[in-house]
């Protein structure tokens, strides 16, 4: 597959190293080259995150790019986009991974535009056709109804951005050996444009529902305030987070940072138990890649129950109580 050269993966740093979305890229564009030619890149950009950099080998890279400047955290959308411009046309990369996260879904097509690239977004799959020597996306379309497969133009770097939680992680393997390259000085800033004003931290209801690996969700059908009780009491007895769909964030019985969806988060955790949620297409397209989705509802017609792997037909106000109870009682 001599026409494809190098991968750069544009890192993200969580509370404890690197993000597990990282983690992931790093996985499949492990994955990729054991096909393609050329080398996994990881470039790593903010204040001392040289001591990142053995992680990153460890997860997959071949070569780890730092840039050390505190100054990144402040316009780290311009910064990144000078970053990655420059660091893609001087290695000849031909696929550029980020996350569908925050960062991401600013950067990549500021990248794409900079370096004349093709783009696909929020990408589930990756995989190389080494007949047509190419790099394959698929990603969901018409609210996760179909997939489409995308590739690039031959010659033409891709810019991907990967949902979260859709690949899995290449295994850890302290033994890796790989080169810790420092940037800091070649790297040449551009003009910025953009500038933090202020930084604002969302308050969150208990476990962080975008790596949560169980979420509890209510919808419209909870009525109020007071039924969220109820799947607050079941998120914490199952040690998961709390999501909704957007009718209980239109109400004001939540906050918007809980909304799960085509306009709210998408989740892919282990167990996504949806109570009282009809199943609109828009919310589905958020929760398409849980492991296993299990449906309350007492409408047996509702649409959740055929996207759902466990269903329950049951008013959620009986249903409930009698599981916390259970709950309770198996964790005494
Ligand atoms: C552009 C756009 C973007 C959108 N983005 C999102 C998004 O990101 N996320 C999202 O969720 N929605 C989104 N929506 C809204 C979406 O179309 C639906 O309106 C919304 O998802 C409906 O929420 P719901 O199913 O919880 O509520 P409802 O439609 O009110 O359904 C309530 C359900 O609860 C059941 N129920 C009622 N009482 C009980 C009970 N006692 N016990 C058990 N079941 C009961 C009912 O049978 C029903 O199925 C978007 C819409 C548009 C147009």
């Amino acid at each position: 597959m001599a026409d494809l050269k190098g991968i750069l993966v544009v890192g993200e740093l969580g509370k404890e190293g690197l993000a597990s979305i990282t983690r992931e890229l790093l996985g499949v564009a492990r994955e990729l080259l054991d096909v393609a030619e050329g080398e996994v890149n990881l470039m790593l950009i903010g204040e001392d995150v040289s001591s990142y950099a053995e992680e990153g080998i460890a997860f997959g890279a071949d070569k780890v790019y730092v840039v050390n400047d505190v100054s990144a955290q402040e316009f780290p959308c311009d910064f990144y986009t000078h970053a990655v411009d420059q660091f893609c046309r001087k290695a000849g990369i031909s696929l550029c991974l980020m996350g569908h996260t925050d960062l991401g879904r600013e950067l990549a097509p500021r990248a794409a535009a900079r370096l004349r690239g093709c783009i696909c977004m929020d990408c589930v799959e990756i995989r190389s056709d080494v007949k047509e020597k190419e790099f394959v996306q698929l990603r969901p379309v018409f609210g996760g109804k179909a997939m489409a497969e995308t590739a690039s133009q031959r010659g033409v770097i891709q810019i991907v951005t990967v949902r979260h939680k859709s690949m899995s992680g290449f295994v850890h393997r302290s033994d890796r050996r790989g080169d810790i390259i420092d940037w800091s000085d070649q790297l040449q800033k551009g003009p910025v444009r953009t500038r933090l004003i202020e930084r604002k931290t969302e308050e969150q209801e208990g476990v962080n529902i975008e790596n949560a690996p169980i979420i509890v969700a209510g919808g419209g059908g909870i009525g109020g305030k007071e039924g969220f009780e109820l799947i607050r009491e079941l998120g914490r007895l199952l040690k998961g987070a709390v999501g909704a769909s957007r009718v209980p964030v239109d109400e004001g019985w939540v906050h918007h940072n809980i909304e799960i969806g085509q306009t709210g988060k998408i989740v892919s955790p282990d167990i996504y138990v949806a109570v009282a949620i009809s199943g609109a297409t828009q919310h589905i397209t958020g929760i398409l890649g849980s492991k296993c989705i299990v449906a309350v509802n007492k409408d047996p017609d509702a649409n959740i129950f055929k996207v759902s792997d466990v269903g329950v037909v049951a008013d959620y106000k009986e249903l409930l109580p009698y599981v916390i109870e259970h709950l309770r009682g198996a964790s005494k």
